[in-house]
């Protein structure tokens, strides 16, 4: 309706509007049609069930769908219902009508047109407010920290590097995962903010933690002599502004030169805009920052785009990981995504590896390096000390041995 009246005018929204009035009223003869405001409209069913109602609202969606002609364009609409019941959802009008909209919205955002009211529905709301106030204050009020999860060389069994990954602690919410926090926070923007939080923090802790293990001589352990950091970021980030002087900055002036950093991009933002990340990774990689390709294989890159642009590091999604050693289309996935690896000479690392079985076959596959519960869990920067103090290099080692 908006792109209607955006591109031809509000005269023929306007008989856009009157045509569907007439679909509506066609369908519904006996019911109450109201028109709520914009193309928003009340259907009043009396004396009908869910049951009932479900198959005549279905119909007129169908009715709805067939093109409408208005001096000589054809407009093709789509609707999207949210049912509620009087008195089971509520005896006013005002809380039938806010249940109606947030059942509209569900409707509208997933894949089914009509979306029957539930209390899960109205949880999940109140949970998405109450996270998106709390979001709003959360950086200044120091509710965020930060954990690392060692990444495992499968060849030599040293550790190759760390993965920092954002915690929340929240008062109201308890501890909320990434998962369910960074989508709002890239849809309201904070993510802009949270990023440059993540920044900071793990070069300071990882910086304190290299000095902490040079004095321990620790550092055997690793696979480099060098620390290498990878931190998520999101597209929004990446396409921000002053994003890449931003790290360029953080490369030369709050980076030592035994931390290398990695920035870790999904695969998102080939279907943004792939001549911009071109040209904003290529200007990373000029600063000596590596990028890594995580999540691989649950998006939308196509293997000329990967080609195209600088990338380091492929991670295979967790999801290919889980089943590996029992279904072998999985397995057949992931020897494809080492072999995209090998012919363009990029390392592999494979995320969510909780097995020895997992760890065996990708090691007979030839993937390059380990992530997951086996190895580590995410730990807080003390812990990680401790672990790596403790990584008993002799067992990793003689484990990886004697798989080869
Ligand atoms: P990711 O970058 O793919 O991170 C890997 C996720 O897998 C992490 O979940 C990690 O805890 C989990 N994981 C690691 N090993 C295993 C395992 O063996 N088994 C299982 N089941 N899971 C494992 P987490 O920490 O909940 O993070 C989820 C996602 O949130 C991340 O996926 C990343 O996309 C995003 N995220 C986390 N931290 C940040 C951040 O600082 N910035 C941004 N933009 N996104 C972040
Ligand atoms: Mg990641
Ligand atoms: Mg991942």
């Amino acid at each position: 309706f908006k792109s209607a009246n955006d591109c031809h005018g509000h005269r023929i929204g306007d008989l856009l509007l009157i045509e569907v009035t007439e679909r509506l009223k066609q369908s519904f003869p006996s019911d109450i049609v109201l028109r709520l405001g914009g193309d928003e409209f009340i259907i009043l069913m009396l004396n009908e069930d869910e049951k009932d109602a479900l198959p005549k609202l279905k119909h007129f969606l169908s009715n709805l769908t067939k093109t409408i002609s208005i001096q000589d364009i054809d407009f093709s609409i789509k609707g999207s219902i949210g049912l509620t019941q009087y008195p089971k959802d509520g005896d006013s009008v005002d809380e039938l009508l806010r249940k109606a909209d947030i059942a509209m919205y569900e409707a509208k955002h997933s894949r089914t047109d009509i979306v029957v009211f539930s209390s899960t529905l109205d949880e999940q709301q109140k949970f998405k407010n109450t996270l998106e106030t709390e979001l709003a204050t959360a950086l200044e009020n120091d509710e965020f920290f930060l954990v690392y999860q060692p990444q495992i060389n499968a060849t030599t069994g040293k550790i190759k590097g760390l993965e920092t990954l954002i915690r929340w602690d929240n008062k109201k919410l308890g501890l909320v995962a990434p998962d369910q926090f960074i989508s709002t926070a890239e849809a309201t923007g904070h993510i802009i903010d949270i990023g440059q939080f993540v920044l900071n923090q793990s070069l300071k802790e990882i910086s304190d933690f290299c000095i902490k293990l040079e004095k321990a001589t620790e550092l055997s352990c690793l696979d480099k002599e060098e620390v290498n950091l990878s931190v998520n970021i999101s597209v929004q980030q990446l396409f921000h502004d002053d994003f890449v002087q931003m790290m360029s900055r953080y490369a030369h002036d709050q980076t030592p030169d035994n931390i290398r950093l990695t920035v870790e991009i999904t695969e998102s933002l080939f279907i943004d805009d792939l001549e911009k990340a071109k040209s904003i990774l290529s200007e990373l990689r000029n600063q000596g920052i590596l990028i890594s390709l995580d999540d691989f294989g649950t998006g939308y890159s196509s293997l000329s785009s990967i080609n195209q642009l600088p990338i380091d590091e492929l991670k295979v999604d967790k999801s290919f990981i889980s089943d590996i050693d029992h279904y072998s289309q999985d397995l057949s996935l992931v020897q494809s995504i080492i072999s995209i690896g090998k012919s363009l000479s990029i390392p592999v690392v494979a995320e969510g590896v909780e097995t020895e079985e997992q760890a065996a076959i990708l090691s007979e596959n030839h993937c390059d390096s380990f992530q997951g519960y086996l190895f580590s869990k995410p730990l807080k920067i003390d812990e990680l000390l401790e672990f790596v103090k403790n990584y008993n290099k002799k067992a990793n080692l003689q484990y990886f041995s004697s798989n080869f």
